[in-house]
Formats: structure tokens, sequence, C-alpha cells
């Protein structure tokens, strides 16, 4: 175990043992190739530690190991209460370790602490208990033809199932796809993103404790275009569910054709929050608020586009403007007050500030923010001021792309035809907001925006028990809810003669 794990101490003085292996077959193993890579703490930008990284070779054994474990009497002949059951026990496994894996995925991610324990793992607990129920509900229907022939259908298992996830939530995006498929019975190959590896190990070894046979859950940690890309093109892997950004939900399109793969894309957006005259604009402020800035930004339903109806616009700008200097405390994310940590990585980091050059070059204006945060520790550390445009045209980059980051863009429009058409004006189709007293309006409004999911007067309070996912360029099939049982099981018809004779 010694070259596959080691001894931490988190910044919050938290020690614990970190496996760094690949986990197969209920094991942590090391890379074949040996080669690993590091993580680094966006805090203060020092490396964490480095965690193996898998190869080719590593997917196939991974894959392999999976597809022995599906047809095993252990889970192929498990009832589906008691695969339910063991969903349960990990559910409460994490529990127990709620403080360590907080704590690792704040010091990996950069997200507030109060928020990984609160959020990110209510939402891991509450998605496993949440799937844990529907092991066992997962059902075929009888179908009335003719009185020679009875037929019925089968809900199975699609196989083996990769699944590749990005890091603004790593635990939660992996509970979010290992639920229901383990709740449909498949077994699966995981990758999460090399920039969160951390997390998701600890995890792992509770899989094992909570008794799943070897094989059903196996986790490799592995650069996208190495690892992510031998998982989509692997002939023994039935299924791939992403989400990341849209560029590479297209590229695991055109890889997954190759074996026609199934596959579920949950990818990028450029969400809009629409304010009506008559809104309550001191909800709509707040709201807006934590639909962009929440999570540093990193959210890919955040609702980074914002329209106001012309009559209230100033007014909502100076209540946005107060709602974000009083709430957004960036700072140490280890530090209870803090809402914003730093960005993910460097990357994601000066992706964030040429977004800010690029508005200020287009002329829009920069009404708050729009600097690196320095006032944390030593002054490094991937820290941003929380950024809001005003002025913004429909043609700028800053308002037709998305920035991933703690950045806004609010336009004003006139009426309720112009609202709709240009929060439809964008390729992507993932989230929308509507503020508006009227409840007519808000639900023809909300049946006419191209989105997945639309909030009348909130924003981004997702729900495990609700459908997510998004239409146009921002995905394919759903996640939560009953609808993410479809991504996982597929439909047998078998027909059974009773009489007719040829
Ligand atoms: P990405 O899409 O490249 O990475 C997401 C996951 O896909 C990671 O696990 C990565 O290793 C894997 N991956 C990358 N290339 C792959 C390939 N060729 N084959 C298979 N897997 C591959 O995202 P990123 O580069 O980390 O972030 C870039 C942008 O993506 C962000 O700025 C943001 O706009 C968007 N994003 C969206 C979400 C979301 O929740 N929709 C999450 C993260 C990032």
């Amino acid at each position: 175990m010694s070259n596959v794990s080691v001894q931490l101490t988190a910044p919050n003085g938290r020690k614990y043992t970190q496996p760094i292996g690949l986990f197969i077959n209920n094991e942590f193993v090391p890379s074949k190739s040996g080669d690993k890579f590091a993580s680094i703490n966006p805090s203060d930008e020092k490396e964490i530690t480095s965690v193996y990284a898998a190869g080719e070779e590593d997917v196939d054994l991974a894959a392999k190991a999976a597809r022995k474990a599906l047809k095993a009497d252990s889970w192929k002949l498990l009832p589906p209460t008691e695969r339910g059951n063991l969903m349960l026990k990990f559910a409460d496994l994490v529990e127990q370790h709620k403080e360590t894996l907080a704590t690792i995925e704040t010091w990996d991610n950069g997200k507030p602490y109060q928020v990984s324990l609160n959020d990110d793992l209510g939402e891991v607990v509450n998605t496993f208990r949440y799937y844990a129920g529907w092991a066992d509900k997962v059902h075929g229907q009888t179908i009335s033809t003719t009185h020679e022939k009875f037929a019925y259908t089968l809900r199975q298992p699609v196989g083996v199932v990769g699944q590749i996830i990005p890091w603004n939530f790593p635990l939660a995006m992996a509970a979010w796809k290992l639920g229901p498929a383990l709740a449909c019975g498949n077994t699966v190959v995981l990758k999460p993103a090399e920039q969160t590896p951390l997390s998701i190990l600890y995890m792992a070894s509770l899989f094992k404790e909570a008794g799943f046979p070897p094989g059903v859950v196996n986790i490799l940690n592995g650069l996208g275009r190495v690892a992510g890309t031998a998982l989509v093109t692997h002939p023994g892997i039935d299924k791939v569910a992403f989400t990341g950004s849209t560029t590479t939900g297209k590229e695991i399109m055109k890889m997954a054709a190759g074996t026609m793969k199934n596959i579920t894309l949950e990818t990028g957006g450029k969400s809009p929050l629409v304010v009506f005259s008559d809104a309550d604009l001191e909800q709509a402020a707040k709201w807006a608020h934590i639909g962009i800035m929440y999570n540093q930004g990193q959210v890919c339903t955040a609702t980074s586009r914002i329209l106001v109806h012309d009559s209230v616009y100033d007014k909502f700008v100076a209540l946005f403007k107060e709602a974000v200097k009083s709430t957004s405390k960036v700072g140490n994310p280890f530090e209870d007050d803090t809402f914003q940590g730093p960005q993910v990585t460097k990357a994601q980091y000066d992706r964030v500030l040429s977004y800010i050059e690029s508005g200020k070059s287009e002329g829009a204006t920069l009404a708050s923010g729009g600097v690196p945060y320095k006032n944390v520790g030593d002054g490094k550390g991937f820290f941003i001021e929380p950024t809001i445009f005003t002025n913004v045209k429909d043609n700028m980059r800053i308002y037709r792309e998305e920035v991933f980051g703690p950045f806004v863009v609010i336009s004003s429009f006139v009426n309720v035809d112009e609202a709709v058409t240009r929060a439809n004006d964008t390729t992507y189709g993932l989230g929308a907001a509507i503020f508006t007293k009227d409840i007519e309006r808000a639900h023809r409004v909300a049946s006419e925006i191209e989105a997945g999911m639309v909030w009348i007067n909130s924003s981004n309070d997702s729900d495990f028990r609700v459908p997510f996912g998004g239409v146009k360029q921002s995905g394919i099939g759903r996640e939560l809810g009953e609808a993410g049982l479809e991504a996982y099981s597929q439909t047998k018809a078998v027909h059974v003669n009773i009489g007719a004779k040829l």
C-alpha cells in the first residue's frame, strides 16, 4: 500500500491517508508506466501530491475488470434491493468521512470548505440515497397486442459504462453519474478531471468498505487526451457519460462513433437570467448573485448573461452590485466567512483574465472587479475579484462565449419578445432564469426559452430529484431525477407466442 498512498496534513490541520494509485478491482495500484502527475493547491500554487496517471494499458485492465464484474454472480445476480442497500451503506460511509472528503475537495479545488462540506458532500449523500431507492423500482412493462401474443419489456443495464467528469464539483459530479449507473446494475470505469484527482480516490476506498464486489467501480485518474481518449475508444466500454466543455463533448462524439457507443453529454452554457419590469428586484439581485458567483462562477448552468428591462435596469444594476459587494467575500477557502475561493487552476485564472481584457477592448463598461485579488496569504493563488460588465452588446465575445468564472455581463431589453429572442440567441441551451410576478408571462416565457432547465424567480437551485441537462450545444440526455435512469438502462422487448400457429 505504501507506494500507492501518502500521509498528508491539510491546511486546516486534518491528517489523513491519501491514496494516489489507480483504483481497479477494489485495489489501489500504480500505473503500468509509472507515470504520475501533480495536483496543485489553487490557493497557494503549491503541489499537494502527485497521483498515478492511467495509460491505455491501465484503461484496458479496468475495462476488463468492469466486464468481469458485470457478469459475475456477485453483481449480476445480486437482487436489486441488495444493490440499493450497498448504495445506502456507501452513503452512510461518505457521511461518516465527510469532513475529510470536504477538506480534500477544498484543498484540491479551492471551493470554500463550508460549501464542500454542506453542499457538495450533501449532494453526494442525497444522490446516492435517492438512486439507492430506485434500484428495485426500474421496471419494464407488459404490452397488450393480440390474443395470441404476450409482450413485455425488460429494463436492463447498458453494461460497462465509462464516465468522464470535470473539476468544478468533483465528488458531486461523480455521484450524479455513479448513482444512477449503479442503481441500474451497470459497472463503471470513471475518469476524474486531472485538475482535481484527490477526493475521489479517498471516496473510492469507501466502495470497497461498503461491500461493492471488485471491479464494479473502477477509478482511473489520467489526462483527458490519454486516459479519456482510451476510455472513449475502448471496444469493451458500452457507453460514455461526459460532463465538461462543449469542445471536448464534440470530440467525444466523434471518437465514440468508431464503436457506436451510447453517449450522454452535459456540456457548456451561457445561460440567461431575465428580469422583467414587475420583478421583485431585491430578490432578483440576490438570486442573480448566487446564479453567477457561486462556486467561483465555475458552474455549467451559471446565469452568466443578465438581461434587464430598461425601465428597471439602473435600479437592478445598483442592487446587484450591492449584493455582490456585501456577499462575495473573496478569501482563504478554509475560513468560514469566505464566499469565493480561487479559480481552480492557472489556466482558468488566465482564461477569466483574458475575457476581462476582451470586454474592455470591445468597449463594454467594467462596472466592478476585473482584477486579480492578492490579499490572501502571501499573495499567491488564483483569486479574481467578482467582475461585472455593463453596457454589453450582443456581438461581444464576453456576451457570447462561456467564461466559467466570477464574471457576468448585463444588458437591457424593451419588450418580452426581444427578451426571449435575445435569451435564445446562443448556441447553448442549458439553464435560464426568469424574474416576474406575472404568472402568465412566467410560464409562457419558460415554455419559449430554449433550455433544458428554467428557474422562475430563482437561479441554479437545482435538485437531485429533478432532471438536469441541456438542449442545443449544451448536451444530450439528462442526469438526476427519474430521467437520469434512462441513460443507464436499456429496454429489451420480449415477444411471447401464446397461441399463433403457422
Ligand atoms: P474539458 O472538457 O477538457 O475536461 C473535462 C473532462 O474531460 C476532464 O476529465 C478531462 O480530462 C476530459 N477530457 C479532456 N479531453 C478529453 C478527450 N479528448 N477525450 C476524453 N476525455 C477528455 O474541460 P476543461 O479543459 O477542464 O475546461 C475548459 C472549459 O470547459 C471551462 O472553461 C468551461 O468552459 C468548460 N467546463 C464545463 C464544465 C461543465 O460542468 N459543463 C465543467 C468543466 C469545464
